[in-house]
């Protein structure tokens, strides 16, 4: 593992700060619970804080890298690091447990123990009663990193045991050069990163139809809107019920006619370089002449209602065509 400080505050400064100040100051809690959206770099910075609680020649709150601690936190057999992940679809009480044996043991080595509970959200009732246990009588040193995407599902009783940090969603110009390093379609990433902060997700719908598709028919669709030689209802008639089976599929498509408009606002406000559908910024431009900041300021509204009658059970296909008339109008 060959990250820093600095690379990690690059992705989140706030968590990184909290953490790092912790170790200048002596005050490291003895839970963390690292809380936000996948991909966002939780289990990282909880492995790398655990080289620095660790390492036996700390400097600044920097691991050295080189001392056996570290070379063990790296090659993940630490005797004093226990990871628990979901077993199948959740964390039992047999797990917990068995930490809870594993650490009461007289350690071989006698300094701090860490342990990390990935996806702890999933952890069952009686799973979460044990470790709330567990929290209120540490064994000698202990410190915990619970992680979770969904901090609601964290009992509120083990959440006020913790200290809670929250990771953003990445930066977007950070998770573009990242999603640039695998492989995919160049011209997808800018939009990819808007439409999700996984990279797991991003490759995902980077090799699906549908999201072809649904880039195509943004394109389409939006060059009808502005230039009106095509016939925008026309435009969903034809393809809407033949590409999507989902309605979510086609609040994506939604989400994706939003940053269309919302690149115009970038051109107006000549910030070029965060517009996403680049093979527009021309046409763009053009349709600048004739729609004001107003009116794409209530383009933007009518495309959010549509996606809000979505998720009622209304037609997509009348959703959508209605939401053309609105846009229409505007015109
Ligand atoms: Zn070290």
């Amino acid at each position: 593992m060959k990250t820093s400080w600095e690379e990690l505050s690059e992705r989140q400064p706030v968590a990184t700060k909290m953490l790092k100040n912790a170790v200048l100051k002596d005050r490291v809690a003895h839970a963390y619970l690292f809380e936000g959206p996948r991909g966002t770099g939780k289990r990282e910075l909880a492995l790398y804080y655990t080289k620095v609680l660790l390492c036996e020649n700390v400097t600044d709150a920097n691991p050295c890298g080189n001392c056996r601690n570290c070379k063990r936190v790296d090659s993940g057999n630490h005797p004093n690091v226990y990871i628990i992940e979901p077993e199948e679809t959740s964390i039992k009480k047999h797990q917990i447990q068995q930490l809870q044996e594993e650490f009461a043991k007289t350690a071989v080595e006698s300094n701090r123990k860490i342990y990390i509970i990935d996806h702890a959200d999933k952890m069952t009732t009686n799973a979460a009663n044990s470790l709330l246990k567990f929290l209120e009588e540490p064994v000698s040193i202990t410190t915990a990193f619970l992680l979770t995407e969904q901090v609601q599902q964290i009992l509120p009783t083990i959440q006020s045991r913790c200290q809670s940090i929250h990771f953003n969603p990445l930066p977007v110009r950070f998770f573009e050069e990242h999603l640039h390093q695998k492989n995919l379609q160049p011209a997808l990433i800018p939009l990819l990163a808007r439409i999700t902060n996984s990279e797991q997700v991003a490759v995902e719908i980077a090799q699906e139809e549908w999201f072809a598709q649904a880039r195509a028919l943004v394109i389409e669709l939006y060059e009808a809107l502005v230039t009106t030689k095509k016939d925008s209802l026309l435009v969903i008639q034809q393809n809407v019920s033949r590409h999507f089976d989902s309605k979510e599929q086609v609040q994506l498509m939604l989400d994706m006619l939003v940053l269309a408009f919302k690149d115009m606002l970038y051109i107006y406000a000549e910030q070029d370089n965060n517009v996403v559908f680049r093979t527009e910024e021309a046409l763009m431009r053009q349709a600048l002449n004739r729609y004001s900041l107003e009116k794409i300021t209530t383009c933007l509204e009518k495309i959010l209602d549509a996606k809000k009658r979505l998720t009622s059970n209304a037609n997509m296909v009348l959703v959508l065509e209605q939401m053309i008339i609105e846009l229409q109008e505007g015109l």
